[in-house]
């Protein structure tokens, strides 16, 4: 369903629906992500006790819960500033996170939405420290550490778009 080599593009309308690990949270997705990106510093790795973690910006009042309440549960990370994750309270799954500073904006774990699939990286950042077995589809940008500004990330997801949309 995806052209070769384009990334970030979509093929699906709106509403995207999801759910946690055991199903008591179900949620959709009403309207299109603003981007999305994978991290590769060493906290992102030890959070998802993987390679990267994929971060999907959406805008918070877009996220709809259908079932279930998942829970606000904060945290204080290394930098000091507050973390509050959407957790759901059966399976303890973390479903998106809900940035102090930015409360129009939400953070989803896209592996949460039912056809992730559709969804890829416009970037990589933090690419230092990737595993080394980790391969990079062509093309896709790359940032050592992060860019200055994170909003770049939504510059080159509208870009991946209108490409897309030009065929
Ligand atoms: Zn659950
Ligand atoms: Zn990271």
């Amino acid at each position: 369903m995806r052209a070769p080599g384009a990334q970030g593009i979509l093929v699906m309308a709106p509403p995207y629906p999801g759910s946690c690990l055991c199903g008591q949270v179900r949620f959709r997705l009403n309207a299109e992500p603003l981007t999305l990106y994978a991290c590769h510093c060493t906290d992102c790795q030890r959070r998802s006790g993987g390679a990267l973690l994929l971060s999907m910006w959406v805008e918070r009042a877009s996220l709809e819960v259908l079932q279930g309440a998942p829970e606000l549960v904060s945290s204080i990370a290394k930098d000091g500033r507050e973390r509050r994750n959407r957790v759901c309270p059966a399976c303890q799954i973390r479903l998106w996170s809900e940035p102090t500073n930015r409360p129009a904006l939400a953070i989803l774990r896209p592996g949460t939405l039912e056809h992730a699939g559709i969804f890829t990286p416009i970037a990589h950042q933090f690419v230092r420290s990737a595993l080394p077995w980790f391969v990079f589809a062509d093309g896709v940008a790359r940032y050592e550490t992060a860019p200055d500004d994170p909003a770049e990330f939504i510059r080159l997801w509208k870009e991946a778009k209108k490409q897309f949309a030009r065929g």
